[in-house]
């Protein structure tokens, strides 16, 4: 099959450009799609859904290395989310059928949704009308990510046929365990955890303070089709998630009548 009739997918991640992840996700996708590769130059984990303003956005040509020989790659001078939007406008040939983000080196599951690069670059694509998934191997600082690199090409197998509705992404969290030790696959909901976080107190070198993020992680949440039970029970945990933030189920109840500002002169 030539390059122009299969699928294009477009690869970006929160790592950077050298992570082993984005290095297994390419690789399990070369077999099958056209990828092109457009990713942050340096890491960029937990910005969020940052985008670069006030500086220029560079893109430099990247020598890509998947099992098939060199890959179209792009290793770009912002966020996750500046990736993304670069890309679509600039830098793909055609429109890609799937966006993919990953294979990131830590869970994305619960609140960290929000932090997370890796998330963010698939929201950016689903906002833009294309449907997207996250994938995350939940390891901090690495691991093996053969069997995340085999999850993902599975997923992305049946999301190629099949996308999920519009504006919805999948947020895919995949436990750190050898494949045959993989249950499947379960669809979840962000379980209630958070950061119970604390800032480190030093002194730099003049004698003036400065201030480290640390913390543990908290679950609060008894479910059983959480995120984070999928992941600890040795499931691969799919999340539909979306970017409209809106609480629908209490628009109703907030009533304005009882805050007198119903009318405003
Ligand atoms: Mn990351």
């Amino acid at each position: 099959m030539k390059d122009s009739e299969r699928p294009l997918i477009l690869i970006s991640n929160d790592d950077g450009i050298e992570a082993a992840g984005i290095l297994s996700l390419a690789s399990a996708l070369d077999a099958v799609a056209e990828v092109i590769i457009v990713a942050p130059l340096h890491e960029m984990s937990a910005v969020g859904h940052a985008i670069t303003m006030r500086d220029p956005v560079r893109a430099r040509p990247w020598p890509f290395r998947g099992p098939s020989g060199q890959l179209t790659a792009f290793a770009v001078s912002g966020t996750p989310a500046d990736c993304v939007k670069l890309a679509l406008d600039k830098l793909v040939p055609r429109k890609p059928d799937l966006v993919v983000s990953g294979i990131n080196h830590g869970p994305n599951t619960a609140v960290n949704v929000i932090y997370s690069g890796t998330v963010s670059a698939a929201t950016e694509a689903s906002i833009l009308g294309i449907p997207a998934v996250a994938f995350s191997h939940c390891r901090w600082g690495g691991g093996d990510f053969e069997a995340s690199g085999r999850v993902a090409r599975q997923i992305v197998e049946n999301v190629l046929k099949q996308a999920p509705p519009p504006g919805i992404l999948l947020n895919v969290n995949i436990p750190d365990l050898p494949i045959e030790k993989i249950k499947g696959c379960l669809i979840t909901r962000q379980a209630q955890a958070r950061w119970e976080e604390q800032f480190a107190e030093r002194l730099d070198p003049f004698d003036k303070p400065y201030y480290w993020l640390s913390g543990t992680f908290v679950n609060m949440d008894k479910g059983e089709n959480t995120d984070l039970w999928a992941v600890e029970n040795g499931w691969v945990s799919i999340t539909p998630i979306l970017h409209d933030l809106t609480a629908y189920r209490v628009m109703d109840e907030l009533s304005l009548r009882d805050w007198n500002i119903d009318s405003i002169n």
